[in-house]
């Protein structure tokens, strides 16, 4: 099914299992509202945000592969999703009908991996992968395969969480047999974690993929201490390591969702006194403009000042990253 597109950059569209996790329709109410239906603020553009926040453009090697981190790449192997997320920042790809990867894009990213053998780790996305059919996914793992039987594939999903159902025992079993398989979840709210979204994960466990989470720091559906503690020891209850708990990248119109970095960090804090290091996972950034993934502490956050932060990457080189105090916040 074509998702109707709103105006605003990403589609709109979901599924009736996940719109009836919300307990209202209104976006300003209810956390998974929020993440379902747009607001009028999706049209407020600021000169800093962008449709593909993180550079994924920069980086492309081949039509549907990003080579970004020396031993990793990123496939972009579908563009459809379950649930479009109103925070999603790979605006300028999700939903934008480039459709499934074809044959002819699948072989010039295995020509392109074959060229680079220092990539070990290939990351699925899109989009979501689990949106594709369980032939066309074991089409496309075969392949990566013939490149190189070893490569530790990640794959990053939404499905557990907005459409359980599609982890059925046939996908399953598919996965189970390839070695090196991790799947990467994101689930953001507490609610999310129903006995369907248990069942998916018991199922997937079973089969032998580990699972990590990967969370957004999103305002009005999980900037609060008590809700990310529930998620997160409801997630290791469920055998899902919390693996990173983003700020808000800066994507086009989702100025709404961000909360500023101080209040991540003091969010930590509370977070780190309450629950135990395995529940713990690390608050991280994609810095703006490309220059990658890095923890966000007191040693990366140089710089406070009146509009800005100041990060420095690994090697040492300094981003600008926007400070938006929101009210109610420190
Ligand atoms: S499932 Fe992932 S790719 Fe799809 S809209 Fe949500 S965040 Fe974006």
């Amino acid at each position: 099914m074509e998702p109707a597109r709103s105006s605003a950059s990403i589609p709109y569209g979901t599924t009736a299992y996940y719109a009836g996790l919300a307990a209202s329709d209104d976006p300003n109410q209810d956390p998974i509202a929020a993440q379902i239906y747009p607001r009028p603020q999706e049209h407020s553009i600021l000169p800093y945000e962008s449709s593909d926040p993180i550079a994924d453009q920069q980086y492309l090697i081949a039509e549907r592969l990003i080579h970004h981190y020396h031993d990793r790449a990123l496939m972009l192997v579908n563009d459809r999703c379950a649930t479009y997320c109103r925070h999603c920042f790979r605006r300028h790809f999700t939903g934008n009908d480039s459709g499934r990867i074809t044959p002819a894009q699948l072989s010039a990213a295995c020509d392109a991996l074959a060229s680079r053998p220092q990539i070990n780790e290939i990351l699925l996305s899109g989009g979501d992968p689990l949106m594709l059919g369980d032939d066309e996914l074991e089409r496309i793992l075969r392949a990566l395969r013939e490149v190189n039987p070893d490569y530790i594939i990640r794959i990053a999903t939404r499905i557990p969480i907005v459409l359980p159902r599609r982890i059925t025992e046939r996908l399953t079993r598919l996965l189970a047999i390839q070695p090196g398989l991790w799947m990467v979840i994101q689930a953001n709210h507490p609610r999310e974690l129903t006995p369907e979204f248990s069942t998916a994960v018991a199922r997937i466990r079973q089969s032998g993929i580990p699972l990590l989470n990967q969370a957004v720091l999103l305002r009005g559906v999980n900037d609060d201490a008590v809700v990310l503690e529930e998620l997160f020891k409801g997630l290791l209850r469920n055998g899902v390591k919390p693996y990173y708990l983003f700020q808000g990248d800066l994507a086009s119109g989702t100025r709404h969702f961000r909360t500023s970095i101080e209040h991540g960090l003091q969010l930590m804090d509370t977070l780190r006194s309450r629950i135990s290091g395995m529940a713990l996972p690390v608050y991280a950034v994609d810095l703006p403009g490309g220059g990658g993934k890095i923890p966000l502490n007191r040693e990366t956050l140089v710089r406070t000042e009146k509009n800005w932060y100041v990060l420095q990457d690994l090697a040492g080189n300094h981003y600008r990253y926007p400070r938006e105090i929101q009210k109610g916040e420190t």
